[in-house]
């Protein structure tokens, strides 16, 4: 099962693929922590896209299709991916369906979390007092919201045509979103079950003890 979770800056993108990956043992894959991290050890790499992130900008898809394709192909991640911040804009949906099927994957399910611009203000002049990200500040967390307000019509529609899209309100608090998000993976994972996607619906089990997984392993 990979998941693609998206949502405005500021939205709890983060901290709900945190909760989903402990939840269902998947492996997450944050594009903006990647990157933050490359700036962080202040690397060549992290030297050319410092300036790009801090003033609230996208990095280029080449570069940030790279970066997923890197953990995309690492076997021990393989069908337990999640997503968060990736994609941005319509070609990086496309990238992502080519990369995966590349490697005999694909999307199962794309989280949209919806949150008001008020919000998001409110939330990010928070987390800058807590994080102290060099890219949360008013100005620059209206126009990261609107970077994302431009390009997300078409990720949204992409979605809706292979019928994946799940919105879920983003403004309640952090169980009452987390819950709602895990209904919908349990949803996924009893109809690949129900489908005969036995190499997905196994993880559904992975807690149940050895006879479970066995049994229902395609190995
Ligand atoms: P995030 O932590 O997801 O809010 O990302 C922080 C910043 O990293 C963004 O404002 C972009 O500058 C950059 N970034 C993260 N993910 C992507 C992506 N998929 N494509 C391009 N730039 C990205």
């Amino acid at each position: 099962m990979n998941i693609v979770i998206f949502g405005p800056p500021g939205a709890g993108k983060g901290t709900q693929s945190n909760l989903i990956v402990k939840k269902f043992k998947l492996h997450q894959l944050s594009t903006g922590e990647l990157l933050r991290r490359e700036i962080k050890n202040n690397t060549e790499f992290g030297q050319k896209i410092s300036t790009i992130i801090n003033q609230g900008n996208l990095v280029s898809d080449e570069v940030v299709g790279n970066l997923i394709e890197k953990h995309i192909s690492n076997k021990d991640y393989k069908n337990r991916l999640i997503f968060d911040g990736y994609p941005r804009n319509l070609v990086q949906a496309m990238n992502l369906d080519n990369i995966l099927k590349k490697y005999d994957q694909k999307v199962d399910i794309a989280l949209k979390l919806s949150v008001s611009l008020e919000t998001i203000k409110k939330r990010i002049i928070e987390r800058k007092n807590l994080e102290k990200r060099a890219d949360d500040s008013e100005q620059i967390a209206i126009k990261r919201y609107s970077t994302y307000e431009n390009n997300i019509k078409p990720i949204i529609d992409f979605y809706k045509k292979s019928d994946l899209l799940k919105e879920v309100n983003g403004e309640g608090s952090v169980t009452q979103i987390s819950d709602k998000i895990s209904g919908l993976i349990d949803g996924i994972k009893g109809w690949l079950y129900k489908i005969g996607q036995y190499k997905y619906a196994k993880y559904k089990f992975i807690n149940y003890g050895s006879y479970r997984r066995n049994k229902y392993s395609t190995k």
